[in-house]
């Protein structure tokens, strides 16, 4: 940023504005707006500027710039037509320590003015730096269009409410309520001037949410493969909405960096110790947090659904008599088959998909003959490290060397990598390129559309993944 945007309180302050024309005139009438006491500097006032001048909140010395005008300013903005006047002021409030704006010049000024969008006490402020104004401009015309016309009848209806819900509510109840607010009926009733209407629901609001709290929720979400952009918009809207996160070693910084700020961020990863005894420390928090009135978001990589112990989440919820959302999420096949350009179904190649967790290698967990038929597709989860006895089973269940399959490891990330081959290639190929977890194996004939040209061209503008095709 060049600048910092701030808004100045100059409200009763002494402001000075040098110039009497019209430019002088606008910036006098903003001032106004924001209730500074202004003196206006200059020889001439022109007619409708003078017809401002009160002696009270505008008053006009009739003479040219001098440095003393600017004694005690708090701002003082020189917009006169002879650069000599403007280059003096500026030099004249930098001695003096006073912001100043000279009018078109950047360069002199210690501040410059916004495009603004005025629905007070909601402004909206649009700057470039100077670098491009007519952008500015369409922005702001962008916004306008966009913002209600009372939004700032919202915003004072609001404000004289906040300390009876501060007193009726307490901290963690106020966020949810005032989203309901600006988001359900009362918020509609006052942008539609229905004022009256409106006050009466929200004392009815108020004193709902006043009542003694119920329990909270959990909202099990599907996180994604990895990138935030993949995630679903009610994930999305969830996520704002919750106190805690508790969330899994699969989940990208950038998908918890979309969780409300102020939340509470635990990680609840399977990395080290006993798993059973950390599953059974996932269900104590969520259910304790939830008693406690909270709204709790579980966020698990992929889908909740698909080898995430979802299942088991929600069996757990059930019998504590909590209550739950599923949120679906995009689960790492269908991120890795779109990021790669790997069709899971193809019409001439495959005609079937199969999910399967790759670390289920008990002897009958898969029914391996099926999965080793040609025109299917074979997604193995939880696959890299057991390569070498998935190829053998499969192999030894009549694929052929030949058969194409692809590893994809991180997709959907910035560091996605993908390594197509056969299955005679390709553990050699992981081997060298030193593939780790998350990645998933994708056998069948569809595979040798890994990193088909186009998929990678415009992943590559979204994600720059780093590609190793054979
Ligand atoms: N519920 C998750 C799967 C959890 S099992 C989902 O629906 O995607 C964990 C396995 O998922 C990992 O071992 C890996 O095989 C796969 N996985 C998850 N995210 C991945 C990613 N971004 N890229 C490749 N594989 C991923």
């Amino acid at each position: 940023m060049d600048y910092l945007p701030i808004f100045i309180a100059i409200k009763d302050r002494p402001a000075v504005v040098v110039g009497g024309g019209q430019v002088a005139h606008r910036k006098v009438e903003w001032l106004l707006a924001a209730q500074a006491r202004v003196t206006v500097v200059a020889p001439r006032l022109d007619a409708e500027l003078l017809r401002l001048v009160d002696g009270a909140r505008l008053q006009h010395i009739a003479a040219c710039f001098a440095a003393p005008q600017l004694h005690e300013a708090a701002l003082v903005i020189a917009a006169t037509d002879s650069a000599d006047v403007n280059a003096a002021v500026a030099a004249a409030a930098r001695v003096l320590r006073v912001p100043v704006n000279v009018v078109d010049s950047p360069e002199l000024s210690s501040f410059i003015f916004p495009a603004i969008i005025d629905r007070s006490p909601v402004i909206v402020a649009v700057g470039s730096g100077g670098r491009a104004p007519l952008l500015v401009r369409s922005v702001r015309a962008q916004i306008e269009a966009l913002l209600p016309a009372k939004l700032g009848a919202l915003a004072r209806f609001m404000g004289e409410r906040r300390a009876a819900v501060k007193q009726a509510l307490g901290a963690s109840g106020r966020r949810p309520f005032w989203e309901r607010i600006i988001g359900g009926a009362v918020g509609s009733q006052v942008l539609a001037g229905e004022e009256n209407r409106a006050d009466a629901a929200f004392a009815a609001e108020l004193s709902v949410s006043a009542a003694p709290r119920a329990l909270g929720e959990v909202y099990l979400i599907g996180a994604g493969p990895g990138d935030p952009d993949l995630l679903t918009l009610r994930a999305a809207q969830l996520l704002q909405q919750a106190d805690v996160v508790l969330y899994d070693r699969l989940v990208s910084d950038a998908v918890l960096g979309r969780a409300r700020r102020d939340a509470q961020r635990i990680f609840v990863g399977k990395e080290a110790g006993d798993p059973h005894r950390a599953q059974a420390r996932i269900h104590e928090l969520m259910i304790q947090h939830a008693r406690a009135g909270l709204r709790v978001a579980r966020l698990k990589g992929g889908d909740p659904f698909i080898f995430g112990r979802g299942g088991e989440e929600i069996e757990a919820l059930a019998a504590a008599g909590i209550g739950y959302v599923v949120v679906p999420g995009i689960t790492a096949a269908l991120g890795a088959a779109a990021a790669t350009g790997i069709p899971l179904t193809h019409r001439k190649f495959a005609h079937s998909v199969t999910f399967a967790a790759g670390h289920a290698l008990d002897e009958d967990a898969l029914d391996w003959d099926s999965l080793a038929r040609p025109n299917h597709t074979v997604v193995f989860y939880m696959g890299v490290t057991h390569l070498s006895r998935i190829i053998a089973r499969l192999r030894a269940s009549g694929a052929g060397a030949d058969h194409p399959a692809a590893i994809i490891e991180r997709a959907t990330l910035p560091e996605q990598r993908v390594l197509s081959g056969t299955l005679a290639t390709l553990e050699g190929l992981a081997a060298a390129a030193g593939i780790a977890a998350p990645a998933l194996l994708i056998v069948g004939e569809v595979a040798t559309f890994a990193g088909s040209a186009q998929a990678s061209a415009t992943l590559n503008a979204i994600t720059a993944p780093h590609e190793v095709t054979v």
